[in-house]
């Protein structure tokens, strides 16, 4: 399962990201892009952060996944379009020569934090 070793790096990317001067910093939210060939099923990331927040600053954050279409380019004529498996091949022009443009990134977009004493 490695959405437990994705939803570490985010708490750890999430932590080192509260500014030092809030002391009782709360993440409450942290904003996520994943493509749909990153191979994460959301339902399991959730599960995973829940866990793995506990005793952290994000342990009461929400984490929000956007979900990001598979987009590829034909190099040969140009069209782009989503697809929803992963396609090699052009559906215009038959050629092989295509490009992914989205669908693999894990992105953290935003991070929301509050501070607890303000
Ligand atoms: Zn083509």
């Amino acid at each position: 399962m490695h959405e437990m070793g994705i939803a570490m790096q985010i708490i750890e990317i999430a932590v080192a990201s509260i500014p030092a001067d809030l002391k009782n910093a709360q993440v409450k939210r942290v904003n996520l892009k994943v493509g749909k060939l990153a191979a994460v099923v959301p339902e399991s990331l959730h599960f995973c952060f829940q866990i793995a927040a506990q005793d952290t600053p994000l342990c009461d954050a929400d984490l929000n996944i956007e979900q990001i279409p598979v987009k590829i380019r034909c190099e040969n004529c140009n069209i782009e379009w989503v697809v929803h498996e992963p396609v090699f091949i052009c559906r215009r022009c038959n050629g092989g020569s295509v490009k992914m443009l989205s669908g693999r990134e894990l992105d953290i977009t935003s991070i929301e934090v509050v501070d607890k004493d303000a």
